[in-house]
């Protein structure tokens, strides 16, 4: 009987360890979860139709959690650059931490769902580095930023697009890049973008500078670049623009103190 109990108990307790964790009542958690009013999915979360129809994902477990302790202290610290304003002005709910992200066939850290209002990111992409993780963590929301002020992802700006040079076209979209065998990353390959993917498609360029707007290398860099480079310095002008304009705060002193 004892052995029979034991069992139990022992396959009760890797069921336990295989399907769930304890994420959410990390402090870091509920400290997002409080400051920006959102939910943060740490568990299954059944996503909505966009999601269920373009991506897959698997569920971290309690055996993840030294990865999921690094992830979501540098995760911390990027969103906590965000005044509380921004997040409200761009309606994200939901936070999604995920692993084995996949959209469509493609490996990603992260996938924005702006019609559910929702964000997922895979937490085992610190192993590309801590600087890529902290740049995307902006990119990708800049995508449901698009979708939620100008009603679509691959929103066609021609302000935008009229500063590049006359002719040029944009590629064929940010899924490209990760098919293409050619593609490799760059930094300012050429006046006007600051980096190779950029180049890809309008919404990766808008994706690529909001980035580079919040950490402090990309920052200085930037500002660097749009002294000579005119082109660059119209589309930061038109992105602090664009961003000051739904947040007042968010202005030139908020972006240089944030990268001081
Ligand atoms: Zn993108």
């Amino acid at each position: 009987m004892k052995l029979v109990a034991a069992s139990i108990i022992l396959i009760f307790y890797s069921f336990t360890l295989l399907s769930f964790n304890n994420f959410k009542s990390l402090y870091q958690v509920k400290q997002l979860e409080q400051k920006y009013k959102i939910n943060i999915a740490t568990n299954s979360y059944s996503g909505g139709d966009y999601a269920k129809r373009w991506a897959s994902w698997n569920t971290p477990t309690e055996s993840d959690s030294v990865e999921f302790l690094k992830f979501i202290s540098i995760f911390s610290e990027e969103w906590n650059k965000y005044p509380t304003e921004w997040i409200k002005v761009n309606n994200l709910k939901n936070i999604v931490f995920v692993k084995d992200l996949k959209v469509t066939h493609q490996q990603r850290f992260a996938m924005p769902d702006p019609y559910d209002e929702t964000l997922y990111f895979d937490i085992e992409y610190l192993i590309y580095g801590e600087k890529y993780v902290r740049e995307m963590i902006h990119h990708e929301f800049w995508h449901a930023i698009e979708e939620q002020q100008f009603g679509d992802m691959y929103f066609k700006n021609s302000t935008w697009c009229s500063y590049n040079v006359e002719g040029f076209k944009y590629g064929s979209g940010g899924s490209a890049a990760y098919d293409d065998g050619e593609y490799s990353y760059g930094e300012h390959p050429r006046q006007g973008f600051v980096t190779s993917y950029s180049i890809y498609g309008e919404e990766e360029d808008r994706a690529e500078l909001y980035c580079w707007l919040f950490t402090s290398r990309t920052w200085s860099l930037l500002t660097s670049w749009i002294i000579e480079d005119t082109i660059l310095r119209k589309k930061y002008n038109w992105m602090l623009t664009f961003i000051n304009g739904l947040v007042p705060e968010m202005d030139l002193e908020y972006f240089e103190e944030l990268n001081s």
